[in-house]
């Protein structure tokens, strides 16, 4: 059965449900709650007024409903609440007049005026409370769906089609942890009547979840390891020739990473590893160093990262550091139609030996002569299932992730599980901690004259505008507020930009050349600022909001100055949370701070964004289900390894899941 054959589903519905990202009835069963009101029966003897109350009794007037103009109506009805009468008032809703006979039980929630002795209702329901509290689901919603609506549809659902819904937890497992059926637990879930039960439900969706996870990342170890790659007899005097050219020398740290990818490269198992390093570690030039030994071996290379921005700073050092010995090229969704057709085609015919990228890199139509190594810069932005895309690309190419943001090693060895991971520990000598800052809305002034004090310098400076949502549009109201307020504090004499995510990436991308060719002074942001960035004369940054951030992505966001040998400074702006932000001044540690993040649960973001590839569970929480991410790694491995006959069928589903991902 599919979605649209749902009773209630119409052609609109669809839609708006493909809106939701619901495209099958799995989708829509598991289009879990964002969050749950309990109504409880306000106490009626406590009442004052412009309080917000939730009463249940019965009709005790026939509804009448007043017109007040177009689109504007108005109903009004006694309500008989404990042997005492209210007035009820609801605006718009005249449709539910048919509903409310005398004598209907109702549920009613709005604000009460004492002196009219009114309620002015926000929302009606039927039903009554009874003594225990009504938990009632609120889902996320868009433009024409109400949260009835959804609820409905999914109870139609569940109705219809919930015993033929997929459970991914083998029986024996379900047994073991004695959780209800897959239809019970959806059930209550989006039905729930008792706290308790709802957390059981929850604890059962979370498990299948994380387990299904888990089994996908035991799984493709266990392919990785299977599968053999290409061997290659790269020497260190090969590494030696290549370190003398660089503008500095590198890291011990740096040297011991690049050893452990000379060794996998030259191995014949496959290379399948995540290298670690907090921010300014210097991990580009490792890759780069890692392609380098690649080519010399005769395969070529592709380096993908997130943004066209990012592309473009990692092209360009790749291309002053290489350039004279091969051929490297840029191929992102904004180079023009006839650069990409030369750029397929010399990625065909072997001509291109390092291709830097976004997406655009995975494309089906992209083909490679002899596709050897692949780096991916920031992948916890990649999900495993476009790891494994690019991986295909190859005939079986080596893979080297990179990724800045410290994950507490329990973890990394869950998420990466799949990888070996090498860490880069140490940042290059001569690095100048940032100072950091934490003031408060009265504290602009100051703030500003701290600007200023670094602009006469000549250095530069980013400013990241409040947070609201990335697709909000009152966000741009507020950059573009602040750009002003900038501009009238130093547009006389400074230049002022401004790059936000709903620009076109080509004017992104210009604003952010201007940056980092010293055009541009003072640069604002939302967080399309991108980690990764690398503008040295960049001394301050200022982030406005916060509280809002987590500490790693704080962190993150400030290894955005300090890169060069100029002191500088990270001024957090917060009225609030204060104290959590005091922990950025004592470390500069990344991963000490993801443990802190991790510690606080609070607003922290371990992850640095809701979006990142993998991590965005539909009801499992990373850091708060971590002990049942801990079980369903070992139940899933086990199931893996070792099914019993009588499961076999639903591990064989679980894979072909995976390969059609
Ligand atoms: P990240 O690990 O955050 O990606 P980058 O690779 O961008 O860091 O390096 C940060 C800066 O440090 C770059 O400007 C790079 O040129 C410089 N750098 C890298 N390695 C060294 C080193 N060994 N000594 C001095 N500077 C280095
Ligand atoms: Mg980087």
């Amino acid at each position: 059965m599919e979605l649209k054959d749902v009773k209630g589903i119409g052609s609109k519905s669809l839609g708006l449900l493909n809106k939701l990202n619901v495209y099958t009835i799995e989708d829509l069963v598991t289009y879990y709650p964002v969050r749950y009101d309990v109504l409880r029966r306000s106490d009626l003897d406590n009442l004052d007024s412009d309080m917000k109350i939730i009463i249940d009794g019965k009709v005790e007037s026939i509804p009448l409903v007043i017109r007040i103009k177009a689109g504007l109506n108005k109903m009004n009805f006694r309500l008989a609440s404990n042997d005492r009468i209210f007035g009820v008032s609801i605006f718009n809703r005249a449709f539910l007049k048919q509903h409310l006979g005398i004598g209907t039980n109702v549920i009613v929630i709005g604000k009460y005026d004492k002196v009219k002795n009114i309620i002015t209702a926000s929302d009606i329901k039927l039903g009554s409370l009874g003594n225990t509290p009504k938990i009632e689901p609120v889902y996320h919603l868009t433009t024409g769906l109400t949260n009835k609506n959804i609820s409905t549809f999914i109870n139609m659902a569940l109705m219809e089609v919930g015993k033929n819904i997929m459970d991914y937890i083998p029986d024996y497992l379900v047994e073991k942890y004695k959780f209800a059926t897959k239809r019970m637990a959806l059930n209550i879930i989006h039905n729930p009547s008792d706290i308790e039960k709802l957390k059981e439900a929850k604890i059962r969706l979370k498990y299948e979840e994380l387990f299904e996870f888990m089994f996908k990342i035991n799984y493709l170890k266990k392919e990785n390891t299977k599968q053999d790659g290409l061997s290659r007899k790269i020497l260190k005097k090969d590494i030696t020739s290549i370190s003398k050219i660089l503008p500095f020398s590198l890291t011990n740290s740096q040297k011991e990473v690049i050893e452990e990818i000379r060794e996998d490269l030259n191995s014949s198992k496959r290379m399948n590893r995540l290298l670690q390093g907090d921010v300014g570690s210097g991990k580009t030039i490792v890759s780069i160093i890692a392609m380098y030994m690649n080519n010399l071996s005769g395969y070529q290379s592709a380096l993908m990262v997130p943004t066209e921005i990012l592309a473009r700073q990692h092209y360009n050092n790749i291309k002053n550091l290489l350039g004279d010995r091969v051929k490297v090229e840029l191929l992102t969704g904004s180079i023009s139609k006839k650069d990409k057709t030369r750029i397929y085609e010399e990625l065909e015919s072997g001509e291109i030996s390092i291709v830097v990228g976004t997406h655009a890199l995975i494309q089906s139509d992209v083909k490679y002569h002899n596709l050897g190594l692949v780096v991916t810069d920031e992948q916890h932005r990649f999900g495993v299932n476009q790891r494994e895309n690019l991986k295909n690309k190859g005939i079986s190419p080596d893979v080297l992730y990179m990724s800045a943001t410290p994950i507490p090693r329990t973890y990394a060895m869950t998420i990466y599980g799949d990888m070996e991971v090498s860490t880069i520990k140490e940042l290059p000598k001569g690095r100048q901690e940032v100072t950091t800052l934490v003031k408060n809305n009265k504290e602009i002034t100051e703030v500003l004259n701290l600007m200023y004090e670094e602009l006469k310098l000549g250095h530069q400076i980013y400013v990241i505008a409040p947070l609201i949502e990335e697709n909000d549009s009152s966000n741009l109201t507020s950059v573009n507020e602040l750009k002003d307020k900038m501009n009238l504090a130093f547009g006389k004499k400074y230049k002022i930009d401004l790059v936000h995510g709903k620009m076109p990436s080509n004017s992104k991308d210009e604003i952010m050349n201007k940056f980092s060719q010293g055009e541009v002074d003072i640069l604002i942001s939302t967080t399309v600022i991108e980690v990764g960035i690398d503008v040295k004369n960049a001394s301050m940054m200022v982030i406005f909001d916060a509280n809002r951030f987590g500490l790693s992505t704080l962190h993150q966001l400030r290894g955005r100055v300090g890169r060069g040998d100029i002191k500088s400074t990270c001024i957090l702006i917060s009225e609030q949370d204060t104290k959590r932000l005091e922990i950025l001044k004592t470390t500069s540690d990344g991963f000490k701070l993801s443990e802190e993040d991790f510690k606080l649960r609070g607003s922290g973001d371990l992850f640095g964004t809701k979006q990142s590839g993998d991590m965005s569970f539909k009801i499992a929480d990373i850091r708060e289900d971590y002990k049942i991410l801990l079980q369903a790694n070992k139940d899933s491995l086990e199931f893996l390894n070792k099914a019993s006959i009588t499961n076999l069928k639903l591990r064989d589903t679980l894979i072909n899941k995976i390969k059609q991902q």
